[in-house]
């Protein structure tokens, strides 16, 4: 069993977090769990030194190797579409920051993450060991998913793919969600698929811009 036990929460008051979190509300979101933790995950934490002054501004900002810390709306969006229950098993494809990552183990969830750049992963274990998240990750293709823990009850794909990998929907429990962007290199759908039994239903969210998805089942 995973805990996150010595976690360390942002500052209470901080007008801009709220300002940025009051957006994602007035967007859609209602899911107050998520909410509360995307006011817990300090987002200044994620980003580059010289990005802080940009840190809650509702926009994806780069994070070094041609590769950026997604929106906060699309982290939101996202998430709310994985329906994460407390000691859910998440994996995640494409650790980038760690922000989204921290997110999901700050709601509860026992988080694994693969990431294909190890300069990249570095920085969030660095960051994962700093705010106390107990999240397990690697180096590697994520386009093949993480066998050793499947099945998974959710699995979130944060690069945009060509298509859906065969291996995610694999490794899905009876019941799970994939949420991943589809389309071309310029503009992705988000699609939602939920397995029931060997069956999957999709629904879709339109026009989102994610980095590509490289890898065996991605991008090449
Ligand atoms: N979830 C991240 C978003 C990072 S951007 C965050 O919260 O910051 C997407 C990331 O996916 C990049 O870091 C990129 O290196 C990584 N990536 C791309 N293809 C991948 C693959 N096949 N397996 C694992 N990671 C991949």
């Amino acid at each position: 069993m995973i805990i996150n036990s010595k976690r360390k929460s942002a500052p209470r008051f901080n007008f801009e977090r709220d300002e940025m979190i009051e957006l994602i509300r007035q967007r859609g979101i209602s899911d107050e769990r998520l909410l509360k933790a995307m006011s817990l995950v300090d987002r200044r934490g994620f980003v580059q030194q010289a990005l802080l002054n940009r840190a809650y501004d509702d926009c994806a900002l780069p994070i070094g190797h041609s590769q950026t810390i997604s929106q906060p709306y699309t982290v939101a969006f996202m998430t709310e579409m994985l329906a994460v229950k407390p000691g859910d098993k998440v994996l995640e494809i494409g650790t980038g920051s760690g922000y989204q990552a921290a997110i999901l183990a700050e709601m509860g969830a026992r988080v694994y993450t693969v990431e294909r750049n190890m300069d990249l992963l570095n920085v969030s274990r660095k960051r994962f060991e700093s705010l106390g998240y107990q999240i397990v990750s690697k180096c590697g293709d994520g386009t093949i998913g993480w066998k050793d823990f499947a099945p998974y009850d959710s699995i979130i794909v944060t690069a945009g793919a060509p298509e859906t990998p065969q291996p995610l929907l694999d490794q899905l429990k009876d019941g799970g969600i994939l949420v991943i962007p589809i389309g071309d290199m310029d503009i992705q759908n988000i699609h939602i698929i939920r397995r029931i039994k060997n069956e999957f239903e999709t629904k879709e969210a339109h026009g989102f811009k994610f980095v590509p998805l490289i890898g065996k089942k991605g991008w090449k």
